[in-house]
């Protein structure tokens, strides 16, 4: 028996950069936007900005989570007394937030009289749209404020001591030479995501995915040898791929990294609709296995429903797992909570479904080709349960993945992957009896807590 107290799960997530946490948001528009990505970032995984809007709304995103460690906002949106709860509401939509601060005459520079968040308007309903900030507002005598001119290390300690919060210290973080937050963003493979690169790459963007449902194509080669003749020091995640023979094309074009999955996400209707697909664990086997040799890691994307998942990505050759419905509905994936039978949910929908397509043309180029006239969806739309802060969340992913490698005796990922390939973990083919025993079972009824 081996028994181990720290697991390390450092990981590559490309050929030039390394996660200490190896966990991924995904590039979809119900769940990464700015707060996500800051908060995978500061757990030491990543976020990918999705590309269901403009690239100036993207380059945005990308820019508040590589700013976010400077700490202060100097250019908030503000808003008068005067103002309504609906001119929030259209600020949240124009500029994807709603933590607003309220001035006297709602410029910068004149009095602070209080602060409308989320939490402030959530719950309103529409007959309360035309409400007078005054009244909807957290007032001044209720913030915890600091004169102008305050540090960040002083503001850090003011919200400390009001908060008797531990020291919000974030050891895993992932960030860049100039102790910048990681930050990665979606494009396609158009003419026009070029314009979108060069926003993403003013931002400071560190990586970029090729978004594609199937990414062995001319379009995406061309894309990476664009991008590497172009900006030769941004990292470059191609994909998706489920085979060898897709990945060897992408790895031969620069691919820094690969995103592999085609059928097995939570919304995906592809292998119903396309008859195309493979089951997710010999997809990143058989593709890491190839990848490997040329030092390139794979990103098992699609299908994590539960931490004891990630464990199986990862044990089969992948270095970092992207998720997509087990991050949403938290607290920092963008939407707003709703009530539906007494159920507090968000919304969740595939980047392929006719709802995320009808919103802004770019979801559609990952599914369709330039001239389709008619529409076939491979994704569904619908909501998934509020699952708290990504706060709580991933720290119970990590140390759940801590305890599958130690469970299996290896004390890091990278151990763990050696494991695999010399066969000192083995794998058997579980029948539908095994599969039964090994899920809850013979009760009555019970209730699952899971941390
Ligand atoms: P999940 O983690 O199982 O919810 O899967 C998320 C993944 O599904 C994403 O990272 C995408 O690769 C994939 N995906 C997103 N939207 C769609 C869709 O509309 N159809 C099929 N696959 C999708």
């Amino acid at each position: 028996m081996k028994v181990m107290a720290f697991t390390d799960l450092t990981s590559a997530l490309t050929k030039k950069i390394t996660l200490k946490t190896p966990l991924i948001s995904s590039p979809m528009d119900t769940v990464t936007e700015s707060s996500m990505a800051i908060a995978m970032a500061l757990m030491g995984g990543i976020g990918i900005i999705h590309h269901n809007c403009t690239p100036e709304f993207q380059a945005n995103e990308v820019r508040k989570v590589k700013r976010f460690e400077q700490g202060f906002i100097t250019d908030p949106v503000v808003l008068s007394p005067r103002h309504t709860v609906g001119d929030v509401l259209e600020a949240k939509v124009r500029h994807g937030f709603s933590g607003i601060p309220i001035t006297e005459t709602g410029k910068m520079g004149s009095k602070l009289v209080g602060i409308v968040t989320s939490r402030d308007i959530d719950f309103l309903s529409e007959k309360d749209h035309n409400k007078p900030l005054e009244e909807a507002m957290t007032k001044r005598e209720d913030l915890v404020v600091a004169p102008a001119g305050v540090t960040l290390k002083e503001a850090n300690d003011i919200l400390q001591r009001m908060f008797n919060n531990s020291k919000r210290d974030y050891p895993l973080a992932s960030k860049d030479s100039r102790k910048q937050l990681l930050c990665g963003a979606a494009i396609g493979t158009r003419e026009d995501d070029k314009y979108r690169l060069d926003l993403l790459m003013q931002s400071g963007v560190d990586v970029v995915v090729l978004d594609s449902s199937q990414g062995n194509s001319i379009y995406q080669i061309n894309m990476i040898h664009y991008i590497k003749q172009k900006y030769p020091d941004l990292q470059v995640v191609g994909g998706n791929v489920v085979t060898a023979a897709q990945g060897k094309n992408l790895i031969d074009a620069g691919a820094d990294a690969l995103r592999v999955g085609m059928g097995c996400g939570s919304i995906c209707i592809t292998q119903e609709v396309m008859a195309c697909g493979r089951p997710q664990g010999t997809s990143v086997y058989k593709v890491a296995e190839y990848a490997r040799r040329f030092g390139v890691p794979v990103i098992a994307d699609g299908g994590i429903q539960t931490v004891g998942h990630v464990v199986k990505a990862l044990s089969l050759g992948a270095s970092t797992v992207m998720m997509g419905s087990l991050l949403a509905a938290t607290t920092e994936a963008p939407g707003e909570y709703f009530f539906s039978d007494g159920v507090r949910l968000k919304k969740y929908r595939g980047m392929g479904s006719l709802d995320a397509m009808e919103k802004n043309a770019s979801s559609q180029k990952r599914y369709f080709s330039e001239g389709d006239k008619v529409k076939v969806a491979q994704g569904v739309s619908g909501s998934v349960q509020d699952k708290g802060s990504i706060h709580k969340f991933v720290p119970y992913l990590i140390a759940g993945i801590q305890h599958g490698c130690q469970d299996i005796g290896a004390k890091s990922l990278s151990v763990l992957r050696s494991m695999m390939y010399s066969g000192e973990l083995k794998f058997e083919k579980r029948t539908m009896s095994a599969q039964v025993e090994g899920g809850v079972h013979g009760l009555h009824s019970y209730e699952k807590r899971l941390y």
